[in-house]
């Protein structure tokens, strides 16, 4: 299993992913960064067939929502093929690699 660096508030204790001075849900100022398991369930996800500029060669690619543990949702690229294993509810893992947001099925 793999851990993903996130930020947490020590006064309300929600989540967050985005790099940050203060809490977004609160505005405490003294956030800090923790580690979460990462696991989570596919909340949704679209295959995106029409690039943005320099990923031409990434489509068809897919992006889904993964709700963590905490109640986190973040979002991340699929690899693998979506059309044949993946269901909205699915039980996934979440891993950073070259700061991007990966996920497969678990
Ligand atoms: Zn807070």
């Amino acid at each position: 299993m793999k851990l993903l660096n996130v930020l947490q508030c020590p006064k309300c204790k929600k989540l967050q992913l985005a790099p940050a001075s203060a809490c977004r849900h609160c505005g405490t100022g003294e956030i800090k960064e923790t580690l979460i398991k990462g696991t989570g369930t596919l909340y949704s996800y679209t295959i995106i067939h029409v690039p943005p500029e320099g990923w031409e060669k990434e489509v068809p690619c897919t992006v889904g929502v993964i709700t963590l543990a905490g109640g986190l949702n973040v979002t991340a690229r699929f690899i693998g093929d979506a059309k044949e294993t993946l269901s909205v509810g699915d039980p996934v893992d979440v891993r950073s690699e070259n700061n991007e947001l990966i996920f497969n099925n678990n």
